[in-house]
């Protein structure tokens, strides 16, 4: 990383410290956390009992803005199916597919 980066790294950052301990966003989440029980909704589809460990912006926070507080743009998920989900974004905004480990090793 830059100089520039690391800058721009530690506005992020500092943006984010300021918008999660802000009492806007206490509010919202509770409100989330109550709708949700304090469950992982992803877990829960597959009828499974997990409680939540993060409120996730369905809609990225950064991208969008508007949507940081709206309630319906949050979700009660659980540490696993929040990295799953974030590395799925992820993966689509770089336009790079993932290839499954170990699938084809002669390719390898
Ligand atoms: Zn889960
Ligand atoms: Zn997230």
């Amino acid at each position: 990383m830059n100089r520039h980066q690391l800058y721009n790294k530690y506005k992020r950052d500092q943006e984010a410290k300021k918008f999660y301990n802000s009492k806007a966003w206490e509010i919202c989440r509770t409100n989330v956390l109550i709708r949700d029980y304090y469950l992982c909704q992803e877990c829960l589809k597959n009828k499974l009992i997990v409680v939540y460990d993060v409120v996730h912006h369905i809609k990225s926070r950064l991208e969008y803005p508007e949507l940081a507080l709206t309630e319906d743009n949050l979700i009660c998920l659980c540490h696993a199916c929040h990295n799953r989900i974030e590395n799925a974004v992820e993966t689509k905004e770089k336009g790079i597919k993932l290839i499954e480990m170990g699938a084809n090793p002669e390719i390898i």
